[in-house]
């Protein structure tokens, strides 16, 4: 049977469904923490979701199988207002909706609780648009609905975090420049996992941001070292291997390439691969083939300057959509030896707390004046733009726009690593380029998952160690950023 999740890890990543499907057990690697608290948060809010209702509802989550099935359809039937944990299925697909929904007399509408916001947030392209993989399970719900006759409307609906209710209108486009609707992409994704169900379609591993938190990330990038995948160049990506590849089925391939027989004119033979591109990757192929490749610069390097330094590193929730952490470690004149962390946590995870914790970390910002901030990617200035909506008696939008001015604020990540280097990595992110250089982080499980992981354990428990470790991680992460400022500053200029 096709069901919901896998239909949510197919828009994550393909390959995950053929792995579960058909890979030996004893290769997927522990569960995450991390991943283990978005089930049991899950679970809890769900609980409490549930709990709060003052409607009647019929409660069928304790039930499996056939049984589950047998008495959604009982309730269905007899036309219960709302069923909460049922099974409905419709030849091969089986969905466990959350919610059934009786809307007046024509059928029903299916429903997800999920513990966190029911819309994508925290980037500014895509804020406020529906959550791919949430559509893709709701999508699949009506279509087993409308299959068995008991469909009203083609608007399900998601329970979210904030209490709010979000109704996915499956039918409309994406956007003005994208006319498929989210029906279209939930038949697209229907087909492909019957394809790699039946074995007729195979997928191979691509390595990408979703891999880390992935229980087959050990099994998947030992065999993407093996075939030399060209995913392990930073930014190709799974559609663009899959373009290039029966040209270059390894960086090798690539890196040893008579580039310009594929280039004509201003295009490629690959499509969505434009020669520049194109030459870019070539450039990282050869990098990640030569011996002793060392990282250089593209272009020369001009910052702003300033005797005080500011690495500004955030922490955020999604789950509770909250920002808990501003950290920074300040540095004057250029001397390490001047360097001190200032964080501001908030203690709980509320909006006072938050807001607090925001104003204290401006008020910080404004008396170290003047000053160079640096910070790794659009997400900190994205999450401060947010949180002043949200609290705009904090800060006004001019000095939040001001703050991020590229002539006093440094996005290390798209100012000066995308546009200005090469590395002979297989991302840039900020673990990566900084251990490169010699850094260590002192936990010995460094990332933001882990993080949001201990501040759910440390707002339960209260226990001090914890409180630290959550510090320690997020000072590192800034020192991180001045170590990997220092290594940019030495980089030479490669011409060509
Ligand atoms: S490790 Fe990455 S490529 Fe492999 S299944 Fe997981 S997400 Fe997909």
């Amino acid at each position: 049977m096709i069901t919901a999740s896998m239909l949510y890890n197919f828009i994550r990543c393909p390959h995950r469904v053929a792995m579960d499907l058909f890979e030996n057990p004893a290769l997927k690697d522990p569960v995450n923490p991390f991943v283990q608290l978005l089930w049991e948060r899950g679970n809890c809010f769900e609980e409490e979701v549930i709990t709060g209702l003052d409607v009647p509802y019929t409660d069928l989550h304790l039930y499996y199988g056939e049984e589950k099935k047998r008495r959604t359809m009982d309730a269905i039937a007899r036309g219960d207002e709302l069923i909460y944990g049922g099974r409905i299925t419709a030849g091969d697909l089986a969905g466990e909706p959350d919610i059934l929904r009786k809307q007046g007399s024509a059928g029903y509408v299916a429903g997800d609780i999920k513990s966190g916001a029911g819309e994508e947030g925290g980037s500014e392209e895509n804020d406020g648009k529906p959550k791919k993989h949430y559509a893709a399970q709701l999508a699949l719900y009506k279509d087993i609905l409308e299959r068995s006759g008991f469909a009203a409307g083609r608007t399900p609906f998601i329970w979210d975090v904030h209490g709010r209710e979000v109704t996915y209108d499956l039918d409309a486009p994406q956007g003005p420049r994208n006319p498929r609707s989210l029906w279209n992409e939930y038949e697209t994704a229907l087909e492909t996992v019957r394809l790699l169900v039946s074995r007729t379609e195979l997928t191979l591993p691509a390595y990408g941001s979703e891999c880390k938190l992935c229980h087959w990330y050990t099994a998947c990038r030992r065999r993407l070292k093996e075939s030399d995948d060209l995913t392990l160049i930073p930014e190709l990506g799974r559609t663009r291997r899959n373009t290039m590849m029966s040209y270059f089925p390894t960086i090798g391939d690539l890196a040893h390439a008579d580039l310009e027989s594929f280039i004509r004119g201003n295009k490629t033979d690959f499509r969505g691969v434009g020669p520049d591109m194109l030459r870019k990757f070539h450039k990282r192929a050869e990098l990640q083939k030569q011996p002793g490749a060392r990282p250089y610069l593209k272009d020369k390097l001009h910052l702003p300057e300033a005797d005080r330094e500011l690495f500004f590193d955030i922490e955020t929730d999604p789950m509770r959509d909250i920002c808990y952490l501003h950290g920074f470690v300040e540095r004057s004149n250029g001397d390490n030896r001047t360097e001190r962390y200032i964080a501001f946590l908030a203690s709980e995870p509320s909006e006072g707390e938050e807001e607090r914790q925001f104003a204290g970390a401006w008020d910080y910002i404004k008396s170290s004046r003047p000053c160079v901030i640096y910070y790794y990617s659009a997400y900190e200035r994205t999450v401060w733009r947010m949180l002043r909506k949200k609290y705009p008696r904090v800060m006004s939008a001019d000095e939040v726009e001001d703050l991020f001015d590229p002539g006093r604020s440094v996005d290390l990540y798209h100012h000066v690593i995308r546009p200005k280097t090469e590395w002979p990595t297989h991302d840039f992110s900020i673990k990566t380029l900084a251990s490169y250089l010699g850094f260590s982080w002192r936990d010995s499980n460094p990332s933001g998952a882990a993080s949001i992981e201990w501040y759910h354990r440390w707002t339960e428990s209260g226990d001090p160690d914890i409180r630290q470790r959550i510090l320690d991680y997020n000072e590192d992460d800034c020192t991180a950023m001045r170590v990997l400022l220092e290594g940019v500053r030495k980089l030479r200029v490669k011409d060509g």
